[in-house]
């Protein structure tokens, strides 16, 4: 080689370096000169999806303002990144700064994730965030889910369910053995330990299912979500309150060592935009609940009906045991069961008398 073109080349690859130097300190230390982040949101939901994916969003932008785009976060639909319930591993791993979802969709993890989202007989929308926010809740959360990387925030609550869509009245827990009803979690499991036959299905097969007559029986969010999906066109018996879902809460999830990386006031942003988010889907769905239950009652001409006395008596029993399994779990899920189970015991005497006291009266006098 010419001692020309050897100079040429080394030239060229020193370019190359060059380039590659400048590629790799963009990326490593991007934006922070810049004081710009730019971070991901995977969800569990499709994007956009009423109530929860439009949660995720609304997070999102509400991050992007507050912080004056010093902070952007690009949400991902369920599957687009990478599959709904991988959602928490991508937050750990770091292959997305943050996630939107229900804690209890990571039970396999851990059983006690399920007191974060809801527990059969288990607390009120408003009761789960005192007991996060005020009864020692977000710190035990903060505990279960440093093992593995993540910073939990309560961000949701769809508030009270319903029961769910039933081909058939449920005039007895007769009517309910053998039933095939679609129900996930510890909801679920309450069911099979009063005699139905439960089945697990995504959202978006359980109207093809009662369609089809592959189950009898289905819940799965409430009025507004509910008649999105069309029930009322094969089943007219809609059961409710839920019992099993008093009030699921949605989380948000950062990993762990991109939150610790944060400045302060960038902390306060996410920390002030989930808590803001906890009020705002609640009240999203409150609106939008009474509207849809209207239009089923007066429209579709469904039956809202409430379980009857021995189903209710006979599913409180068999949550009372799937709790007390607890017990015998690992440290960390025994003391949050303590916690919960404690302030639950305290919510015993207060809500029956504060809005469960007041419903009643305003019912007496306006009607219901
Ligand atoms: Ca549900």
């Amino acid at each position: 080689m010419k001692r020309r073109e050897f100079l040429k080349g080394a030239a060229k690859s020193a370019a190359a370096a060059a380039v590659g130097a400048s590629a790799a300190t963009q990326l490593a230390a991007p934006a922070i000169a810049q004081g710009k982040l730019e971070w991901r949101m995977v969800t569990t939901w499709p994007k956009n999806f009423p109530g929860l994916g439009t949660a995720a969003s609304r997070l999102a932008q509400r991050i992007g303002d507050m912080s004056e785009g010093r902070l952007t976060v690009k949400v991902f639909g369920g599957g687009e990144l990478v599959p709904p319930f991988e959602a928490f591993d991508a937050v750990a791993q770091g292959t997305a700064q943050m996630g939107h979802a229900a804690a209890y969709y990571w039970q396999g993890k851990s059983k006690a994730t399920n007191f974060f989202t809801t527990v059969p007989f288990g607390l009120t929308a408003d009761e789960l965030a005192a007991w996060v926010y005020h009864g020692g809740g977000q710190e035990l959360w903060d505990k279960l889910y440093a093992d593995f990387g993540v910073k939990p925030f309560l961000a949701g609550n769809t508030g009270a369910q319903m029961g769910g869509w039933f081909r058939n009245e449920i005039k007895s827990l007769e009517d309910m053995q053998g039933l095939k009803f679609r129900a996930p979690g510890l909801n679920g499991e309450m069911y099979r330990r009063v005699g139905v036959n439960v089945v697990s299905l995504p959202g978006g097969e359980i109207f093809p299912a009662l369609q089809a007559g592959t189950i009898d029986a289905g819940e799965w969010v409430g009025p507004w979500n509910d008649l999105a999906f069309g029930f009322y066109k094969v089943a007219k018996n809609y059961y409710g309150p839920a019992i099993g879902e008093p009030g699921s809460g949605l989380e948000c999830t950062v990993n762990k060592e991109a939150y610790d990386g944060l400045p302060k006031d960038l902390q306060e942003v996410i920390r002030t935009a989930c808590a803001a988010e906890v009020n705002a889907v609640l009240a999203d769905f409150t609106a939008n609940n009474s509207k849809a239950l209207e239009e089923l009652v007066t429209k579709h001409e469904v039956q809202v009906r409430p379980f009857p006395d021995d189903v209710v008596e006979a599913m409180g029993k068999a949550a009372q045991e799937i709790l007390a399994e607890f017990e015998g779990a690992d440290a960390i899920t025994k003391e949050i069961y303590e916690s919960f189970v404690a302030f639950r015991q305290r919510m015993l005497a207060w809500s029956p008398l504060a809005e469960g006291g007041y419903l009643p009266l305003r019912a007496r006098v306006l009607g219901a």
